[in-house]
């Protein structure tokens, strides 16, 4: 799996070097290839993500880690300003999986799912307690969602990046790096977690 094409971001969020280096140990076993830390005022939180979720999106109203299940935008501005810090969490997978809807996408999205929790769960237990995860895609943890009744994993619910209305895009930009639209099934193409911190 080739490296994402990101740069090292200064760390801003005061987590040392040797502990984002397990993590980044830890996450290589999920197919998280890079982990940076990096300041939460780097976030963008736009309208126009949460009307592609709305209009567009196969999900919407399907899964409880996606909207309307999830905050708003104005809800996800707030639970930000509680944060000070966050960790951005980067795997890569071939562009022709996206377009798949079978048992091994699923099993992809899972391993991500689990690992990002994982990582999330090791976080707190090295003393960042507020630590919360936001997911790549969406969730996949069951063949079909259980949405509209109640959800079969709660301690692993988590809401995926995207419903946050977190632009991803926007947030590489102010990050200092960009991530490229895959356009062919022959590329490969970057997924982001995000992990809020403190
Ligand atoms: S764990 Fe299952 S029921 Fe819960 S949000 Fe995920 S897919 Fe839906």
């Amino acid at each position: 799996m080739p490296l994402p094409k990101v740069v090292p971001f200064r760390n801003e969020a005061g987590i040392s070097q040797a502990l984002v280096q397990r993590l980044g140990d830890a996450g290589k076993k999920y197919g998280l290839g890079a982990i940076f830390p990096f300041s939460i005022d780097k976030i963008c939180v736009a309208e126009w993500v949460h009307l592609k979720c709305r209009y567009g999106c196969n999900n919407y109203n399907t899964n409880w880690c996606c909207p309307p299940a999830t905050p708003n935008p104005e809800k996800v501005r707030s639970i930000l300003s509680e944060y000070r810090s966050a960790l951005l969490l980067v795997g890569s997978k071939s562009c022709s999986d996206f377009y798949r809807n079978n048992q091994q996408k699923r099993a992809g999205q899972v391993r991500c799912w689990k690992g990002t929790l994982s990582l999330e769960r090791m976080l707190f237990l090295e003393g960042y307690y507020k630590s919360f995860s936001l997911v790549g895609e969406c969730c996949a943890l069951c063949k079909e969602c259980a949405f509209p009744e109640s959800c079969r994993f709660p301690q692993e619910k988590r809401p995926s990046v995207e419903s946050f209305s977190i632009d991803v895009i926007g947030t590489l930009k102010n990050l200092g790096t960009t991530s490229k639209v895959a356009t062919h099934t022959k590329d490969t193409f970057n997924y982001y977690g995000i992990i809020l911190l403190e």
